[in-house]
This record gives structure tokens, sequence and C-alpha cells, in this order.
């Protein structure tokens, strides 16, 4: 039995949990024991408190037992990435320097989720305050692929794309600056959603770039993500850039999605990413899948056109000027006094020394490789020449969208130009380690919802198709996502993890 609950979906174990067939309890208990049994080897959580979340399941059942109104997800466990603060529980952003601290509140995210009803089983693995897309620049070690154990599971949200993959969780809370909730998702075979920006609150989530941060689900199926972005979206006060306006139905569109009818969809596949022309860097079995997804796409009805957006070609560069001189900024909160980690306090020296000591020791490598970049890019003299610069390459990506979405409902293209690859072989080259993020970067930096959804393998190991759509309207990803996965399970004969499943 507890296997067997550890791979249902969240429809599917909220079906279960109501109609008594499971208790909160059991479901909890079998996600511990799995956790137990196989994280030694993936290394996904930083953090699991059994005690807690059996206490809060067994609460939900005491619940439900006295007929009491029960949260929409009651009883259903998910694992938070280490980003989101957590009244109580130990956060870290994957960093050292955080080793130690109990936040004093809960993110809005995590407070949405806990008043829904979930029982939080930990949190997961990250590249360190969220810079990367491996897991392998995290302080406590690098997570492993549930697929192939040496490879890595994407990042920056490793941890919660390698315990969901590994059936460790249900489903979990990535968040995605530049690709970080859908490129591990891509490379572990779930479905990540980032939410248009400013429509899921980033109160309480430790911040990396503040213009492009959003957190979004992660999960095994689309109806499942949309679960979950309906409970973590919609204003909020606290978060200065958060939109007050009603969530479009996203479950609704995933339902519909599912029914298999693309006819009145206008698809754009996009030319700079992965097309004629712009093919390097990218797998040939990576482009066969994606385009075996655009053909089912057309087969559902959608018509299908290639479209031109050419200042997506320097989305990379731009991302990589804009989100380390916010970083830059962001980070200098971290000075030995107010959080975690204090090095060199010893009465014998002054609080420059002890501050440059703590953040010597506190951060790793690549997060001073961003502070030194951010504060470059914004030292005067430089500061036009590369923010500035930055600033209006991300104006002419925002044009190309809308021009884009004058003539389509939504684009696609690969979401990872490669499969997931292995560990260690980029940790060197930070550049080809960025390249990870080339089709991510246009709709972070334009602040569009884009979801990654699998659409087949290469290799042995998964590949996702990226569909985006206009700024609050998440619901066309949902819709466009669900009726590729339909068609996609109904050719296979079962769900895409399915596979990962029966290897094991
Ligand atoms: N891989 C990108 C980076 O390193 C994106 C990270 C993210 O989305 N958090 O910045």
């Amino acid at each position: 039995m507890s296997t067997d609950l550890t791979h249902l979906d969240v429809t599917a174990l909220q079906a279960a949990l109501a109609d008594g067939s499971a208790s909160a309890v059991e479901v909890t208990q079998a996600h511990l024991d799995a956790i137990a049994a196989a994280d030694g080897g993936l290394n996904s959580y930083l953090h699991v408190d059994a005690l807690t979340a059996l206490a809060t399941a067994a609460d939900v059942d005491r619940r439900r037992a006295a007929g009491e109104e029960l949260g929409r997800l009651a009883g259903v466990p998910v694992a938070l990435k280490d980003v989101v603060v957590t009244q109580g529980v130990p956060t870290t952003s994957g960093s050292r320097i955080l080793e130690g601290w109990l936040p004093p509140y809960d993110a809005t995210v995590a407070a949405r989720l806990k008043a829904a009803g979930t029982v939080l089983l930990g949190k997961t693995n990250m590249d360190e305050f969220a810079m990367g897309s491996s897991t392998e620049n995290s302080a406590y070690g690098p997570t492993r692929n549930p697929w192939d154990h040496d490879r890595i599971p994407g990042g920056s949200s490793g941890g919660s794309s390698a315990a969901v993959a590994g059936f460790l969780a249900p489903w979990s809370i990535g968040t995605d600056t530049g690709g970080s909730i859908r490129q591990p998702a891509a490379v572990t075979g779930l479905v990540g959603h980032k939410p248009t920006y400013g429509s899921v609150s980033r109160y309480g989530l430790i911040a990396f770039s503040s213009s492009l941060d959003q957190a979004g689900p992660m999960a095994r199926t689309v109806a499942d993500a949309a679960l979950m972005h309906e409970v973590i979206g919609g204003h909020d006060p606290r978060d200065s850039t958060s939109i007050d306006a009603p969530a479009a139905p996203f479950v609704e569109a995933a339902r519909q999605g599912a029914t298999g009818d693309l006819s009145g969809v206008t698809v754009g596949v996009v030319r700079e990413l992965g097309g004629e022309g712009h093919a390097e860097g990218y797998e040939p079995g990576v482009l066969a899948a994606f385009q075996a997804g655009v053909d089912q796409l057309r087969a559902l009805g959608a018509e299908v056109r290639e479209v031109s957006c050419t200042s997506f070609d320097l989305a990379l560069a731009a991302y990589y000027l804009i989100a380390p001189s916010e970083a830059s900024s962001n980070l200098s909160r971290f000075d030995g006094v107010r959080y975690g980690l204090r090095v060199g306090d010893d009465g014998s020296r002054d609080l420059d020394e002890v501050m440059a000591m703590t953040r010597a020791q506190g951060f790793g490598a690549e997060v001073k490789r961003r502070i030194i970049l951010g504060t470059y890019a914004l030292s005067s003299g430089y500061y036009e020449a590369y923010y500035g610069q930055a600033q209006k390459v991300r104006t002419l990506i925002g044009r190309d969208f809308a021009a884009a979405f004058a003539d389509v409902d939504v684009l696609v293209s690969p979401t990872s130009p490669i499969v997931a690859f292995p560990i260690g072989q980029r940790v060197g080259d930070p550049l080809s380690m960025y390249a990870a993020d080339l089709c991510t970067l246009p709709a972070s930096l334009a602040g569009l919802p884009a979801i990654s959804v699998p659409c087949g393998l290469s290799e042995g190991l998964p590949v996702g198709l990226q569909v985006m759509a206009p700024a609050l309207a998440d619901d066309r990803c949902y819709r466009v996502a669900a009726a590729l996965e339909a068609a996609q399970d109904a050719a296979r004969g079962g769900t895409f993890l399915g596979q990962l499943a029966a290897r094991a």
C-alpha cells in the first residue's frame, strides 16, 4: 500500500482521502517511509520533520472524522523549495550563510498551502540562493536525478523536481527567476509552471532577482499543477508587485485541454529557440521530441505557424546582467548580523571584518561570482553600458512577444536545449551552465507565464515542451499542456512518470 500511495497524483490522492480508502496519516507515513528509503541516494530534501508532519496529518484525520469543514487540500502532502520561508522550520536557500536560521513567519505561498490543509513533508534542496541550473551549487551537496543518479535533476529547484519525480512528494513548490521551475521539471519528466509575474506572491521568498522571481507548481500532471496554482495564486497586499486581478480558472482550463480539442488555437513555434539557423547548442534528440510534440498539437486541431522573435537571441546576455545586478543588491542583507551564520566575532575584530569573514565563508563560488558581476554591472561608468543596455533588451523582448501574440495564442519551444547532463560536466564552465536557460529566459524577462510539459524521451531521458502565453493568460498554458499530456498518455497507454516507475 505504501508504494501505491506515493505513486498517486494529487487528484487521485484527494479521492482516496475523501472516500476513506486512505487516511492522511497513512499517506504521510508512506511518503516519510519512501524518503527514509530513497533520499539517501537522491539528496532531494534538506529538512524533514516527520513528527510535525504526522501530527498535522493526524489533525486532518481527526477533523474529518468529526465532520468539521476541511481545506481544499486537506491531508495532501507537499514539499517546499528551501527558498520559501517557513515559520519555525529551518530555511537555508541552499546556503551556509543561513544555516541555523529559523524564520519568524510563513511566506504567503506556504501560508496558503497550510490554510488549505496540506501536510508539509519538508524543505527541498536547491542551488544556493536559486543561482544555477543543476542543484550542484547547493552548499549541502548535489541532488540526483531519479531517472539516472549520475545526472543532474535540473536547477535551481532540483530538490523539488527530484522529490516529485522520485515519488518522495506528490508535488512541490518551486521558484523560477530564469527557468528554475521549468528546466528541472523538463529534465525529470514533470509539469512545471512559472506563473505570470505578479500573480503569485513573492512575500517570504528569499529574494534573488526581485523583478523576475516567481513561485509556482511542480507536479506530475497538468491538472495537479493547475490545482496548486489556484491555491497559491491571487492578490497579496504584502507583495508590492502583486497583481490585483481575479485569477483565471486554471483547473477548468486543464480539464478543457484534456478533452483533446485544440481547434481554434493558434500555436507559434519560435524560430530563435531551436529553429532553423538557431539550433546550435540544441541536442538533436531534444529537437526531434519537440517536433513530435508540435506535430501532436497540430493533430489535436491547433493551427501551427513559425514565428520570429529576433531579440530572443539577446536574452541570455541581458538576463545574466539583470539577475546578478539585482542579486548583488538583494544579498547585501546577509551581513553576519541579522541572520544565521556569523564568523570571527570573538571581540578582536570590528564589524566590517566580521561581515567580510562571514560573507567569504558563508557564500559559495557561484553566489560570489554573481555578486561581483552584478556590482560591476551597476558601477558608475559601466551602468549604462551593461545594466542600462540589458534593460533596453528586456523592453525589446517584451515587444517581440507582444507582436507575436497579435498573431498567435501561445508560443512553444523546447524547455531546455539539452537533457539532464552528467553531474560535474558543466560546473567548471559557467557559460555552458548558463546555456541551459536559453529557452526559458525570454518569458522570464517579459514576466509572462510559461509551462513545461513532458514531450517524450531522448536517449531514455525526459524532454520538456514549453508553452508561453500573454500576461495573465496562464489558463492557455494549462489548456495546451493538458491536451498534449492527454494525447501522449493515450498513445503510450500510461502516464509519463509511469515509465520511470516501471523501470524500478
Ligand atoms: N539558471 C538560472 C540562473 O542560474 C535561473 C535560476 C532561477 O530561475 N532561479 O540564474
